[in-house]
């Protein structure tokens, strides 16, 4: 039998928390009278150093009915740091994160659980369609994650933070020790067994998005800096560029000089610009790559995981 924890970050989140936390529990109820999961499976809510009413309203909840579980944070750290706060901390077979909003589907967790039993250590639930989102974050987002399959990291189109991970993907999880968290580009890192599970995104029931633009593009800039160094690379390629097109321009004077035509002067500054400039962002570029193999090395990713060991 599995013992689930549901984990759900909560930061200002009076206005959704009743309805989210009776939906839950009717779905986590179901799950343990059908024998899926066990007795002591819970509903956890990470309270991010919420200003509301939030913190009032869970403690009264994990008074009245023993489902119910907190883990208060000391202050507001952010959605990836709850979530995880919430998997570090919490004992048991699998765990399934999700937004208090409910926007994601939760009336698939029974399956995902079913998918757990079926052996997959990691189950995304993945958008199906998005026309509940503003017509901006429906765009942006399908831009981002272009943009990052584009430059090469790995990651699950239109999979946000609702996943199931087991106990073993769990603990090689916290491997990963990085202070950049952006848990949409690790989970894909691990490996293990995977599967996707679909579902409609609804639109919030109620209160606002906790993720401004401004939060929303310091979050894809974690993203795209933590998993790729494509952006050293683009550095690199311009200042080769530059340097071709000088030593070109160089050749075109040359022509010029040897057949007796007139060389503007300002074309031959101009071509120690463009070749000097070239020189100047390769060697930002090159210092730039090596920069990035420091960072790899900083982060002391694990090079490699384990999943099974046979006669050994
Ligand atoms: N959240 C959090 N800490 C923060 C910001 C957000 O724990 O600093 C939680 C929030 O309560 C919600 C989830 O992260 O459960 C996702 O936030 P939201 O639904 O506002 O994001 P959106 O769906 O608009 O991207
Ligand atoms: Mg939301």
């Amino acid at each position: 039998m599995t013992k689930l924890v549901i984990i759900v970050p909560c930061y200002n989140e009076e206005e959704v928390l009743h309805s989210t936390a009776r939906q839950l529990k009717t779905i986590l109820a179901g799950m343990i009278d059908s024998g899926l999961i066990t007795q002591d499976s819970r509903i956890c809510f990470v309270n991010d150093g919420s200003k509301d009413k939030t913190q009032d309203i869970i403690e009264n909840l994990c008074k009245s009915d023993m489902y119910f579980a907190e883990i208060k944070l000391a202050a507001n750290f952010g959605h990836q740091y709850a979530l995880l706060a919430g998997m570090n901390t919490i004992d048991c077979d699998a765990a399934i994160t999700i937004d208090a909003d409910l926007q994601d589907d939760c009336a698939i967790i029974p399956d995902m659980v079913r998918k757990y039993l079926d052996g997959f250590d990691v189950v995304y639930g993945v958008r199906n369609r998005r026309d509940t989102d503003t017509f901006f974050k429906k765009n942006t987002a399908v831009l981002f994650y272009k943009l990052m399959e584009f430059m090469g990291v790995k990651i699950v189109f239109n999979h946000a933070d609702f996943r199931l991970l087991s106990k073993k993907a769990l603990t090689m999880l916290g491997e990963y020790k990085e202070r950049n968290v952006f848990l949409r580009g690790i989970i894909p890192l691990i490996g293990l067994n995977s599967c996707k599970l679909y579902y409609d995104r609804a639109k919030r029931s109620a209160g606002e998005s906790k993720y401004p633009l401004k939060k929303m593009l310091a979050f894809a800039w974690t993203g795209i800096t933590g998993f790729s160094t494509f952006p050293l690379k683009i550095i690199t390629f311009t200042g080769a560029l530059c340097i071709m097109a000088g030593l070109m321009w160089w050749i075109i004077l040359c022509g010029m000089y040897f057949t007796d035509r007139e060389i503007p002067s300002a074309g031959i500054i101009l071509s120690f610009v463009v070749f000097f400039s070239g020189i100047i962002t390769l060697s930002l570029g090159i210092v730039g790559e090596y920069t990035g193999k420091i960072l790899s090395e900083v982060k002391q990713r694990p090079r490699y995981q384990i999943d099974k060991r046979i006669n050994i």
